[in-house]
């Protein structure tokens, strides 16, 4: 038998594949449970915006037909939305994609890719396959220190990755900072800035004080892409829909090693759909603000730590090995998720549910940790 590891590239040989949270099907088959509850994957538990579904129902008889390869539709509506030019945006598969253009454009084997300690484990993979280098620098109180990825610029640098707010820390860099960041970046550095979840810290009602609007920097710095996703506050996670704004130089580049057909036609009229309901973003967004105070009301009561989140999720401190009660939350049947590959042992990860979902995690962490 071909031992294909070693036809493998260098990048891919080492790599150890991204682990998302546990499907609800893995844990009731496994644990032989029923009516598990996921709080693991930062979902909206609202879902997805009745015009949304609507509107995906009505796209069914149509999927014989490939979709509008260029997303006409969807672009000029998030151009509208956000002010900026239709030539700027990339659509993606999910704005996982479009961090994956970046890393394809931008990142020849051995250049370097920076990004923060705790940040999103979707980076180093990219990096990795890509064979380029990612360098993680050293977080403060758990978030991106902006002057620790400064410092790292060389000129082998090719890419940074910023997500802001952070995953799985929640943490977030104000605008001020940020901005200073990118103005003194060098010519030839590109920055990611990934704002999976924008809608919420964007939100007043998170207290994300100084979270910036970055998509009006895009004018500003052409070496900025900003991506966001219908993944998280629009519930659109199943249908696999983000996008870029970037200079449109940077999106046609984007544009040369997207996948023609990337986004599907019914995740194309469903997205555009989600940014018409601002009602449901607004549900979705106040219910997320109600439910982190909560959580935070509850960690509190419990005397656990957490790390205060502009997201929808929040990261906890069991004050110990955090494997054990994941362990035990599991065979409750709820899904956290683990963040040790993050380097945070002792924290768990939780998304934030709904009132009644919030009430039973809390519930569950007085149980298992005996409070
Ligand atoms: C969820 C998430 C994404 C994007 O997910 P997609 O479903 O691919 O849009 C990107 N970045 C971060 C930090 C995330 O948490």
């Amino acid at each position: 038998m071909t031992d294909f590891l070693s036809l493998a590239t260098a990048g891919v040989r080492g790599l150890q594949p991204y682990q998302p949270g546990k499907p609800i099907d893995e844990l009731e088959r496994e644990y032989g449970v029923s009516g598990a509850l996921k709080l693991a994957s930062n979902e909206n538990p609202l879902g997805p915006s009745p015009l949304a579904l609507e509107a995906a129902r009505s796209a069914l008889p149509g999927v014989w037909l490939y979709p509008d390869g260029n997303g006409f539709r969807l672009k000029e509506k998030i151009a509208a939305r956000c002010g900026v030019a239709a030539e700027g945006i990339t659509l993606g598969n999910g704005s996982s994609d479009l961090l994956d253009f970046a890393v394809r454009v931008f990142v020849a084997s051995g250049r370097e890719v920076l990004f923060s300690e705790h940040s999103f484990a979707i980076y180093p993979i990219l990096t990795q396959a890509a064979g380029g280098q990612g360098i993680a620098t050293p977080a403060r109180e758990w978030g991106c220190d902006l002057a620790a990825l400064r410092a790292a610029v060389t000129s082998n640098t090719a890419l940074i990755f910023i997500a802001n707010p952070n995953n799985p820390t929640g943490t977030w860099l104000d605008g001020d900072s940020l901005e200073q960041f990118v103005r003194t970046l060098p010519d030839h550095v590109m920055v990611v800035i990934d704002e999976a979840y924008f809608e919420y810290a964007s939100s007043p009602a998170v207290g994300a004080n100084g979270y910036p609007d970055t998509v009006e920097w895009v004018a500003r710095y052409p070496n900025l892409i900003v991506t966001r996703t219908f993944s998280k506050c629009y519930g659109l996670a199943g249908l696999r829909v983000g996008y870029s704004i970037s200079h449109p130089r940077v999106a046609e580049l984007m544009n040369r090693v997207r996948p023609p057909f990337n986004v599907n036609s019914v995740a194309l009229v469903a997205a555009e759909a989600a940014l018409d309901d601002d009602a449901h973003r607004l549900r979705s967004v106040a219910m997320n603000a109600a439910g982190l105070q909560q959580l935070m009301a509850g960690f509190q009561r419990l005397g656990l730590a957490y790390i205060p989140s502009a997201g929808n999720f929040i990261c906890v401190d069991i004050g110990c090995e955090a494997a054990p009660v994941y362990e035990a939350l599991l065979r409750q049947g709820v899904i956290v998720r683990p963040v040790a590959n993050y380097g945070m042992p002792h924290h768990l990860r939780i998304t934030v549910g709904t009132s009644e979902n919030n009430d039973i995690i809390i519930n569950l962490l007085k149980k298992v940790l005996d409070r």
